[in-house]
């Protein structure tokens, strides 16, 4: 559960990467040995008081060849449209500047809540340098210190003070559902498909949140919404050319949703690119769905969707679990087969396996193939529990969770698929150790 979104801005130099690094924290991610991962400097989640909040770092939003005054103010436009707080860095060691003006009045005008932090004041004598900050009239100047982790908390303080008061539960009931992929794959094209099929009524009632443009709609006597993933649009392609803050607006999207339709372009084939998109979908550990659009302009005979589908496997190692749906947003050719596809990944990603079968299943496997000794130990597991949903996580009770290898992690995920599905969801699967 997300609480809020918090954006640095600032000169550069004046410590912005530091402080975000300290805000996120160093917490391991459980995909990080796996290939085609890749994580983006500019975003990630922090915690601060049992408030968990998305923290982007504009300094790592650049344009190219335009003038530093350009391009602060791409950085605080999109703060101000990404966040719910902003943190405004200035350098106490260097005093303040005309730039900093020039960002305070940015930021005066565009009615977010900004907490302004005084970097640098890395000993107590420094402390006075904060007071000639009062003079940009954005409050109480915090010192701080990125490099050595002096008022960060401070600063989380008043942040998080100025979240959304009440935790709105977007979209209560429904299924949320966005569609990413590289430019021109097909993912408006596909959203337009998709809604007018028969049967879907658009509804008109806003989405909830701000900024957003999400589009709810009803099939089936089942309601939906698909989740935009569209960022500022009143200057148009500026925004949509800058890809840091596409992919920005791409892992946004995501974590709001519950199924990920992967787009790739059937004409062009698989990127670089789409596997970083994909990456992001796995890391969330949401539903996940390869959608291969375009397939009209796909020179084809009856070996081609085999051969394709084996290819994307062999591109996209990770997502071994997602399927693969071969469709048309031209002709409309399978469109009408995502729907169903998504309510069956959101159920896998929901199922809840109880805690006597899925012992059973645990242990058959274990003695038909026992893990492997390592130095002269074995593994034990003794029980199994199923902790959460969405994504199913597995809590393994062992004798020693070291001694659980990637391999027999593998199998016992296999295992859990071929006897539960889970089709479109990630497993995760932890080791603790039984006391
Ligand atoms: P950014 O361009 O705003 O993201 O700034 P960086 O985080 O890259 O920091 C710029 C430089 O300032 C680096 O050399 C950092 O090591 C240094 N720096 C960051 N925070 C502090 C601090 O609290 N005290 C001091 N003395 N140096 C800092
Ligand atoms: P987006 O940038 O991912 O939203 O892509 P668009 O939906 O704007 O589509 C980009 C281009 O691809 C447009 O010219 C579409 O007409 C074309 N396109 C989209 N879907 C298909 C398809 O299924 N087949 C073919 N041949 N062209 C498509």
């Amino acid at each position: 559960m997300i609480h809020g979104t918090v954006a640095i801005v600032g000169r550069p130099n004046v410590g912005k990467s530091t402080i975000f690094n300290r805000m996120i924290g160093e917490r391991k991610s459980i995909v990080e040995d796996q290939p085609g991962v890749t994580r983006d400097r500019i975003y990630g989640k922090g915690e601060w008081l049992t408030k968990e909040f998305r923290l982007i770092d504009t300094g790592g939003i650049q344009l190219e060849q335009q003038p530093f005054s350009e391009e602060i103010r791409v950085q605080v436009e999109i703060a101000i449209a990404e966040a719910d707080a902003i943190l405004f860095l200035v350098n106490g060691r260097e005093g303040l500047t005309t730039e900093d003006q020039a960002i305070a009045r940015l930021l005066q005008k565009a009615k977010k809540p900004v907490v302004l932090g005084v970097n640098k004041i890395d000993d107590l004598h420094l402390q006075d340098a904060i007071y000639e900050f009062y003079a940009l009239g954005l409050g109480d100047p915090i010192a701080m210190s990125g490099s050595h982790g002096i008022g960060i908390g401070d600063a989380l303080d008043a942040l998080v003070a100025h979240f959304p008061e009440k935790e709105t539960n977007e979209y209560e009931g429904m299924t949320k559902f966005c569609l990413i992929g590289r430019p021109n794959v097909g993912k408006s094209s596909l959203v337009n498909a998709i809604l007018k099929q028969e049967r879907v009524i658009v509804s008109d009632v806003e989405g909830t949140t701000r900024d957003a443009i999400d589009t709810p709609f009803q099939s089936d006597g089942k309601d939906y919404v698909v989740i935009d993933t569209a960022g500022i649009r009143k200057r148009g392609k500026v925004y949509e050319n800058i890809e840091k803050y596409s992919v920005l607006r791409a892992m946004s999207a995501i974590e709001r949703s519950d199924v990920v339709l992967v787009v790739i372009d059937g004409e062009s084939g698989v990127r670089e690119q789409d596997k970083h998109v994909a990456g992001y979908a796995h890391e969330a550990g949401k539903g996940i769905i390869l959608v291969y659009n375009k397939w009209d302009a796909v020179e084809k005979d009856e070996h081609t969707m085999h051969q394709i589908e084996k290819k994307l496997r062999q591109e996209f190692i990770y997502l071994s679990y997602a399927p693969i749906a071969f469709v048309s947003a031209l002709t409309k050719a399978r469109v009408q087969t995502l729907l169903p596809l998504i309510d069956a990944v959101h159920d896998a990603s929901l199922l809840r396996i109880q805690t006597n079968v899925l012992n059973e299943v645990i242990m058959d496997a274990q003695l038909m193939t026992p893990p492997p000794t390592r130095n002269g130990k074995q593994l034990k597991i003794y029980y199994a529990s199923q902790v959460a949903t969405a994504p199913p996580t597995i809590v393994l009770f062992v004798n020693d969770p070291e001694l659980l290898h990637f391999s027999y992690k593998r199998f016992i995920e296999n295992t859990l698929r071929e006897a539960f599905g889970f089709e479109g969801t990630t497993i995760r699967i932890l080791a603790r150790e039984r006391k």
